[in-house]
């Protein structure tokens, strides 16, 4: 049984001092979840007492996604990354926190070769294609492999004071409860079964749904919860058969500037954003050719609600103008998928710049909210938010 001591009931700014065990729950499964049971883990690694339970709704890691596809008559794979692609490690905390998967292999940097592709509106007239970059020459851009969920599992995996389950969906914390302040949290699933009793509840679901969880709970930051604007994105995944079979897009010979093969295109003038040619990455050898199409940001949002068969087709269109296929270089294999909460809008400062919104903190309750939508809406957001989460834990709890 945990013992809340209150050192300055006045303040809510309260110490804690767990004497037995502290029981922290996390709810979500994605990367910014594991990045935080991982350095609560590191932060309190002396004491034993620590328990963390984290609870996903789906059966495995969060937004990182890879679907496969067997070509039965070859036996080779076709293998699609349709959420994140790849991530930066900017600060020097994150790239100290993936050295050791660096070093085993597992992440890779992708040293992709980018182009700016603008679709020329001239009948006939083939896509105009301009060297941007090479990534690695100036920031690095980092893949998992063999697949991007390999280092989702492999974080869970290390994890030594965590449960993880899979398959509970959180309750509302005011739907099976009335939650009071300086008392452990005791949470429920959907079907009203209790979870457990816990000192510190994080929350790192999408936004959307962590302001549902909190809802009419008394969490003092609830309010701030919708300011970042989520926007939907559309995913097109298309695979070859063969290299043969590739259309003069993706050729080599079609570049008429003699540029080298691209791996990465960033669109002009296009409801695409991005194209991703998966089959270059590092450490992705053997599988068939295929590519993963992002849809522009503001345009999947605006058809969000659209039919995803007639929003396939639509994409289909775009991707055939940028890839110049013939009816004997159309994709073989065909997937779209509907990302509904894919890119974080954030509010702008006075000088026009991106805010980020930081994790939002009730330390009465022991509540944190947080995300990759408190950052900047990716992976290594993910990580700045729970090293904050953790130092507002560390400062409140004395184990
Ligand atoms: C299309 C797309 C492309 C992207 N490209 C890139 C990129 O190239 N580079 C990059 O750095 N980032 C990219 N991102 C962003 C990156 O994927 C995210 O920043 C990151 O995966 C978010 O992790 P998270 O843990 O914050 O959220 P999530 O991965 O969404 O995890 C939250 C988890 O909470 C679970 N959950 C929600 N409610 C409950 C509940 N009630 N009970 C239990 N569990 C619950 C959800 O099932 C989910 O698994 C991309 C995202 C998308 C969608």
């Amino acid at each position: 049984m945990t013992d809340y001591t209150t050192h300055n009931e006045q303040n809510n700014n309260t110490k804690l001092t767990a004497k037995s065990s502290s029981k922290i729950a996390i709810i979500g499964g994605g990367l910014s979840g594991l990045f935080t049971a991982t350095l609560l883990e590191r932060k309190f690694a002396q004491h034993s007492d620590l328990q963390i339970t984290l609870f996903e709704k789906s059966r495995g890691v969060g937004r990182l996604a890879t679907r496969y596809r067997c070509d039965t008559t070859t036996g080779k794979n076709w293998q699609w990354s349709f959420g994140a692609q790849f991530f930066t490690a900017k600060t020097d905390s994150f790239q100290q926190f993936i050295t050791p998967w660096l070093d085993s292999g597992l992440l890779q940097p992708w040293r992709a070769q980018v182009v700016s592709l603008s679709i020329v509106d001239e009948a006939g007239q083939p896509p105009h294609i301009k060297q941007r970059e090479q990534w690695g020459t100036e920031q690095a851009r980092y893949v998992s492999t063999p697949k991007m969920t390999s280092w989702g599992r492999a974080l869970a995996d290390q994890l030594q004071q965590t449960t993880m389950q899979f398959k509970i969906r959180v309750a509302p914390l005011a739907q099976y409860s009335n939650p009071q302040a300086g008392q452990p949290t005791e949470l429920f699933d959907d079907n009203g079964e209790s979870l457990g009793r816990f000192d510190w509840v994080i929350c790192t679901a999408p936004n959307g749904q962590a302001a549902e969880l909190m809802a009419d709970s008394g969490f003092t930051e609830h309010a701030k919860i919708l300011q970042p604007e989520m926007l939907a994105c559309y995913t097109l995944m298309l695979g070859w058969n063969d290299e043969s079979k590739l259309p003069d897009g993706l050729k080599s010979s079609n570049n008429n500037q003699g540029l080298k093969l691209w791996d990465v295109a960033y669109l002009q003038d296009s409801i695409l954003a991005k194209i991703f040619v998966e089959y270059h990455k590092p450490n992705h050898d053997g599988l068939l050719p295929s590519v993963t199409i992002h849809a522009d940001n503001d345009w999947s949002q605006q058809q969000v609600e659209q039919d995803i068969e007639e929003m396939t087709a639509r994409l289909l269109a775009a991707a055939k103008e940028a890839l110049s296929w013939s009816e004997q270089t159309a994709p073989s294999q065909i997937d779209c998928h509907r990302w509904r909460y894919a890119a974080t809008s954030m509010a702008l400062n006075d000088e026009g710049d991106e805010q980020p919104l930081g994790i939002l903190v009730d330390k009465a309750q022991r509540w944190i909210v947080s995300g990759d939508w408190c950052g900047r809406g990716n992976i290594e957001s993910c990580y700045q938010m729970a090293e904050e989460m953790v130092e507002v834990i560390a400062a409140t709890l004395e184990i």
